[in-house]
């Protein structure tokens, strides 16, 4: 392995797209997200009807399936055959219906091949569930990033709430990540678990800067 990697994995809402971001740019590594790609798939079968339950349609209509991430500007975006669909993966349903076809293995193979492909290329800090124990066994730098299911909801409440988008109140966010985390944490392909040789860190009571500032300083030792 030529490029330099970092893994982020945790549940839903822990911070790691904002610090994955943070540790990137610091670095100048590319970010990598790859909720954002299975998000995409799911947009994908929802747009088709396809019900994100249904593994045999799933799997079919998803290997169809063109998504790609692009990085712009610095900006990241993801295309679904071609069209830029970033705004549009960013809500609950999405992100309900992503955690259902995610499940599958034909789903995750695409995928993880897809985030594979570009770890060989570019030096990333890529965040996921599954980056530490199956994407990226042999990163440098393996996190998992954690915090209290109630601080996590009220987080991703406060984040769609700021764009006028939440839609759900803080209660019923909460019961969703609840049950995110346990589909994301009990499936049979690829589980999310913590890797043997993940550093834990629970971001409850940290600030994004600090959370940061600890990655960081695990990379260097890593790094020297
Ligand atoms: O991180 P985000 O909430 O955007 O991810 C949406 C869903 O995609 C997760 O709940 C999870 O089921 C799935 N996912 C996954 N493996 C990854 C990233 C996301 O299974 N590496």
């Amino acid at each position: 392995m030529s490029t330099k990697q970092i893994a982020i994995d945790g549940p839903a809402g822990a911070g790691k797209s904002t610090i994955a971001r943070m540790v990137a740019d610091r670095l100048g590594f590319i970010y990598i997200d790859t909720g954002a790609m299975y998000r995409a798939a799911a947009l994908y079968l929802l747009r088709g009807n396809i019900d994100p339950a249904d593994e045999r349609a799933s799997a079919a209509a998803v290997a169809g399936a063109d998504i790609r991430l692009v990085n712009e500007n610095g900006n990241q975006k993801i295309l679904l055959n071609g069209e830029d669909v970033t705004g549009q993966i960013r809500t609950q349903e999405v992100g309900a219906a992503a955690s259902l076809s995610s499940r599958y293995r034909a789903v995750r193979e695409k995928l993880t091949g897809l985030q594979r492909e570009i770890a060989e290329k570019e030096n990333v800090v890529m965040d996921g569930r599954d980056i530490g124990t199956t994407v990226l066994p042999d990163a440098q730098l393996k996190i998992y990033l954690t915090a209290d299911a109630s601080v996590r909801a009220k987080r991703r409440y406060d984040q769609l709430a700021a764009k006028g988008t939440a839609g759900l109140s803080p209660d019923e966010i909460e019961a969703e990540i609840r049950a995110r985390d346990r589909q994301d944490m009990e499936r049979k392909n690829s589980p999310l678990r913590k890797a043997e040789d993940a550093v834990l860190v629970d971001s409850s009571d940290l600030s994004i800067d600090e959370v940061c500032a600890a990655i960081l300083k695990e990379y260097q030792k890593v790094c020297r």
